[in-house]
């Protein structure tokens, strides 16, 4: 038994570094799999590599055994006998996206809250999402097994982060109440031990629980993030808490006269509002500067915030209604009217791009700043789509397109912790990486165009993994 127990803990701490090759996939990951040699040259591409270096053009990068082997101009960089070789001119190349905020949960309006991994990993995969953390479970043993079947070939998807149930305080619904330290550090050694690596906190979690949860967490080495209330960001920073989430539409800073422990009413308009959220407001430049000299990154999560706001997106992507089921796709249109048509929207667009001001100062002052999709709320933001959607997002809120994927491949990854394997094309990383048709520093919309997407140096064929879930989310 000891030695059983053993392999489970090498085959564990294998992953992700060793690499998950085309012959050991099962058939019905094999089916989805358009590059499967073990030596691939891809010439001729544009590529952003996600440190922040300028683009380069008429690149070629040589995959061997599923890490990169080689990057440079291909008209000097030697291909090896017997590559593969794609011709990828009129594509540009990204590091595989690190969603941070990436559910295997999707909602909509209605009252749906349904368990979605058969859609959302197959979505995040085809979508060049191939690195996810959960941030909140609303089925963990289904987050955990899914995480398991991919990684053991038998389904296709993401590497998976797993994040414990949500623990919040009063009005817990399906979350996890704690109430008091005893319980707070039992949760987190039941969930580290069922393989959790992240904790989320709730809005209501009361600051004593936190800090216990917090301190819990970091001696047995797990990370907390938070989508918090009660307790402001600030506070949380003091703490010690790992990373926020949302930004700016959570920040209870921003709530004037905020009582300790309380979690103020309409937050996210409050917090949003010109009045309270503007650079020359203490709250702007503290809550900033705490999280910036504390070295606590921000995660944006820009496509699920847009959608509660009048005329937003402009169009809605025909992908995301397509993938819908149809009961689906009419509440979630119906919900759409109903924002873009109210005469007195308490919300509108400025709040939206005070929410990007803010992502932006932090990102400026030193703060690292990355993104996940969030496929809640009203459930236009679908996983994998969301997430192409925040290029879109990121670039409105003045980011250069080097910024943004930066924000969503090597700073994801150092969020995670895994930026020494993953996150950008140098050589030998990982070979993570999302091809797309176009060029993505001047046609953003190219983010949706993807056409081959590399998991350890296998390629995967988005379109037929899309089709497979194709009026399936917002059932499994
Ligand atoms: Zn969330």
């Amino acid at each position: 038994m000891r030695g059983f127990v053993l392999l489970g803990a090498a085959l564990l701490l294998a992953s992700p570094a060793s690499a998950q090759r085309a012959d050991q996939l099962s058939r019905q990951v094999r089916q989805y799999v358009s590059v499967a040699e073990p030596v691939v040259a891809l010439t001729n591409a544009l590529v952003i590599d996600g440190t922040g270096a300028a683009p380069k053009s008429a690149q070629t990068i040589i995959l061997r055994d599923g890490r990169i082997a080689a990057v440079g101009p291909s008209a000097t960089t030697a291909i090896p006998a017997g590559a593969r070789t794609i011709d990828l001119a009129g594509h540009t190349v990204i590091p595989g996206i690190v969603g941070v905020h990436n559910h295997l949960f999707y909602t909509a309006p209605g009252g749906r809250r349904v368990a979605a991994t058969n859609t959302s990993t197959r979505l995040y995969l085809a979508s060049g999402v191939t690195t996810i953390r959960t941030t909140g479970s609303n089925a963990p043993y289904q987050d955990i097994n899914a995480k398991a079947a991919i990684d053991r070939g038998e389904a296709p998807g993401p590497r998976v982060h797993i994040t414990t149930p949500y623990f919040t305080g009063e009005g817990g619904g399906y979350m996890a109440e704690i109430h008091t330290p005893e319980q707070a550090r039992r949760f987190v050694n039941y969930w580290g031990d069922e393989g959790a690596t992240w904790l989320k906190a709730y809005t209501t979690i009361r600051g004593d629980e936190l800090k216990v949860i917090i301190e819990e967490a970091h001696k047995r080495g797990m990370k907390v993030t938070g989508h918090i209330c009660s307790v402001s960001f600030r506070e949380a920073v003091a703490m010690g808490i790992d990373n926020l989430e949302h930004g700016l539409p959570t920040a209870s800073d921003f709530a004037p006269g905020k009582a300790k422990d309380d979690c103020p009413a309409n937050i996210l308009a409050t917090a949003t509002s010109a009045t309270n959220a503007n650079p020359g407001v203490d709250a702007w430049t503290g809550t900033i500067k705490a999280m910036v000299d504390n070295k606590v990154p921000m995660t944006s999560t820009l496509a699920i915030y847009e959608l509660i706001f009048p005329g937003r997106p402009p169009v809605q992507d025909p992908r995301a209604l397509e993938a819908m089921a149809p009961e689906v796709r009419e509440a979630y249109l119906a919900q759409r009217k109903m924002i873009d048509e109210n005469p007195n929207p308490v919300l509108t667009v400025p709040m939206l791009k005070n929410a990007m001001a803010f992502e932006k100062a932090f990102a400026d002052a030193g703060g690292l700043l990355a993104a996940g999709v969030d496929p809640t709320g009203i459930g236009g933001a679908l996983p994998g789509y969301g997430d192409q959607r925040n290029y879109e997002l990121l670039l409105e809120a003045g980011f250069t397109p080097v910024q943004v994927v930066q924000i969503m491949t090597l700073n994801g990854a150092k969020v995670l912790g895994v930026e020494k394997d993953l996150g950008s094309i140098e050589v030998g990383k990982i070979a993570d990486l999302a091809v797309v048709r176009g060029n993505l520093t001047t046609e953003p919309i190219a983010i949706r165009n993807t056409t081959h997407v590399f998991k350890d140096g296998v390629g995967y064929d988005p379109a037929p993994i899309i089709a497979s879930v194709k009026g399936r989310v917002g059932i499994n």
